[in-house]
Parts: C-alpha cells; sequence; structure tokens
C-alpha cells in the first residue's frame, strides 16, 4: 500500500507541472477554445477528416509574445494537425491580430474568429468559468465553397464587402477551396507561407512541376536550383518553400523587368517571360539554364474568366481553383524560350545589380 502511495505521488508531481502549465498557458488555453467553438459551429468530432484549420498562431504576437501555443491548444482538442494535412499556419506580419479558422468541405460552412483582447488580460480564474465562445469578440460563419457561392452570390458579396473574415477572406477562401480539390501538402505549405492561394503562386507550383521534368536535380549533394526571378511575381514564393531557393542563401535574385523589356520578349516568342531558372553544381560550378515563358492568356479564356461579368470577388478564386486541373500538366502553359550552359562569369552577370538578364542571354 505504501508502495502504490509512493508511486502515485511520484506519478502525480510528474504529471502537475505539465497539466499545471498547460492550464496556465494563456495560448494554448485560447488555441483550446478556438477548436472547441469551431467543432460546436461546424459540427465536427475530433479526428474528423472533412474539417481544414488554419490561423496565424505562431506568426502573430500577442503582449510581446510568441503565440505558437495555441496551435497545440487547436490540436490537443480537435486533433487537426499540420502532420495530417489539415492545420496550417497561414503566413502574416507578426503585428496583425491573432485569428482562428476553421472549415467543413463538406458543407461548405467556414467558421473565423477572433480573440476578445479582454482575455488576454484574464486571470487563470476568470477564465476558467467563461465560456469558451466569450474568448473571442468576432465570430463569423460563412458559406465558403466556391460552386456554393457562385450559385448565390449575395452570400459571397456580404462576406467580402462585410469584411467577415476581418480582410482574410480571400486569402482564406481560396486556400480552403484549394485544400478541398485535394491540394497536396507541398501546395499547401507554399499558399500558406505565400499568405494566401493565387494563380500567381500556382504558376509558381507549375512552373517547379516544369523544371522538375526538363532539368531534374541528377545530384543531390552539389546541385540546386538558382532563381534568377525577372520579372518576379507570387511565383517566388513557391520556389522558397519548395525548392529552399532563398534570396538569403544566393538562390534566388528577383529583380524587375521594365514594361517596355517585357512587351519586347512576349512579341519575339509570343508568351509573357516568366524568369530564369539556373541548375547549378556547386562543385563543378558549372550549370545548365532555361529562360521560361507562362501563358496566363490561354488558361483565362478556357477557365471562362477572361471577359468575366460575374461577382467581383470571384474570378480570381474561379482561376484559382481551375488552375488545379493544369499542375499536373505544366506544358500546357509553360515554354522554355532559351536553354544555355552556364559557368561562373555567367551566373555572375545574370544575377548581378543593373544588368537585364534577358540582354545578357542575348534574347532582346
Ligand atoms: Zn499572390
Amino acid at each position: 500500500m505504501k508502495r502504490m502511495y509512493t508511486f502515485l505521488l511520484a506519478f502525480c508531481c510528474l504529471l502537475l507541472p505539465i497539466s499545471a502549465l498547460a492550464e496556465d498557458d494563456l495560448m494554448y488555453d485560447l488555441g483550446s477554445r478556438a477548436a472547441e467553438v469551431g467543432m460546436d459551429l461546424l459540427n465536427f468530432e475530433p479526428g474528423a477528416d472533412n474539417i481544414l484549420g488554419l490561423t496565424n498562431a505562431g506568426h502573430a504576437m500577442v503582449k510581446g509574445k510568441t503565440t505558437e501555443h495555441a496551435l497545440t491548444g487547436i490540436t490537443d482538442v480537435s486533433r487537426l494537425s499540420n502532420g495530417n494535412n489539415n492545420l496550417f499556419q497561414v503566413n502574416r506580419p507578426n503585428w496583425k491580430p491573432l485569428w482562428f479558422y476553421f472549415f467543413n468541405k463538406d458543407s461548405g460552412m467556414a467558421a473565423y474568429m477572433e480573440p476578445d483582447a479582454a482575455f488576454y488580460s484574464m486571470s487563470t480564474e476568470d477564465r476558467k468559468s467563461l465560456a469558451a465562445d466569450k474568448a473571442f469578440s468576432q465570430i463569423s460563419l460563412m458559406q465558403v465553397d466556391l460552386d456554393k457561392m457562385l450559385a448565390n452570390p449575395n452570400e459571397g458579396n456580404t462576406t467580402f464587402n462585410k469584411k467577415k473574415f476581418s480582410g482574410n477572406e480571400f486569402s482564406l477562401i481560396g486556400i480552403s477551396n484549394v485544400w478541398a480539390a485535394g491540394a497536396g501538402y507541398d501546395f499547401m505549405n507554399a499558399a500558406a507561407f505565400h499568405d494566401h492561394l493565387c494563380p500567381g503562386v500556382t504558376s509558381g507550383y507549375m512552373i517547379i512541376k516544369y523544371v522538375e521534368k526538363v532539368m531534374p536535380i541528377t545530384n543531390q549533394s552539389a546541385e540546386t536550383y538558382i532563381d534568377i526571378g525577372c520579372p518576379n511575381w507570387c511565383k517566388e514564393d513557391a520556389y522558397q518553400m519548395i525548392w529552399d531557393s532563398t534570396p538569403g542563401k544566393n538562390s534566388m535574385y528577383v529583380m524587375a523587368l521594365s514594361p517596355e523589356d517585357e512587351a519586347a520578349v512576349k512579341a519575339k516568342y509570343g508568351i509573357r517571360p516568366a524568369g530564369i531558372i539556373v541548375k547549378w553544381n556547386s562543385v563543378s560550378l558549372k550549370g545548365k539554364g532555361i529562360a521560361l515563358g507562362f501563358d496566363f492568356d490561354t488558361i483565362s479564356q478556357e477557365l471562362g474568366v477572361a471577359n468575366w461579368t460575374g461577382p467581383a470577388w470571384a474570378p480570381k478564386l474561379v482561376q484559382d481553383i481551375g488552375m488545379m486541373d493544369y499542375v499536373d500538366k505544366p506544358e500546357s502553359a509553360i515554354k522554355t524560350l532559351k536553354e544555355f550552359e552556364v559557368d561562373e562569369k555567367l551566373l555572375t552577370e545574370l544575377k548581378t545589380a543593373g544588368n537585364n538578364p534577358y540582354k545578357v542571354l542575348g534574347m532582346i
């Protein structure tokens, strides 16, 4: 009996600090409440596979502190997790307010919530007696399934015009619909890093698929993709997330292309220039490069958004979701304009400020 008692005491001592810590943790408490409210509004049980959770927790700062423990609260209550491809941290500046969002892909309904600032100053005791939903000053429940929104544009008009998700409407609705359409984890990660889904980031994902086909990495220890991002657009963020090609590590150089030079490339090659990718071998100090073009015009035509007459919030979303059908056939929109060998001298010229890489390559 005595041994049993000693064992229990030791067990409690082990457990207590952890549970006490969890209870005391304001962010953990908040994430748990967000999950509780989401489960209630969207009618799901822990572990449901038709639910997506999105939040800027971990990016947002509250009272000078980071907010990542909210993620553990969400996962512990709802069992949504990043490892299950159903909980993502959407990139936002650290000074933006914290928010939580849940989406049910079967009903198309989504719940968005923002914490009440008063909650941040509450004592543990006060929080204990507070109902889960009282932690939030704003809770919106809206239909976000794109087909349903298009069939009944009034609700979509309200969502966008009244900013039901506090200005996050385009970002959250796009990411939700593409997840429901079966987007892979790598693509979701790129969209979450980019802060939203858009035809631009999808074009980056397609360029990645295209380059990996026509110019695959064959030496994993020596080769990297270097992006000469001229002209740059949302595509660059997909390269950073999926290829780890980043400006900080000298594998991405981003520069604007003047409208005149862009028009000159387009006039010569019949397609919008979409940057230059170099596969560089850091041991042999040699590489291969391709200059690419991306045809947005044909896609817009095919998806019926070129001369859009429907609600103003819709065409970008329609194109976002429609472009999912092109992800497996990137060559339908992407063309190689020029292939070339790269040595150190050429790489330096391509990436140096003041040079126009298309002129360096003799393309214009
Ligand atoms: Zn974008």
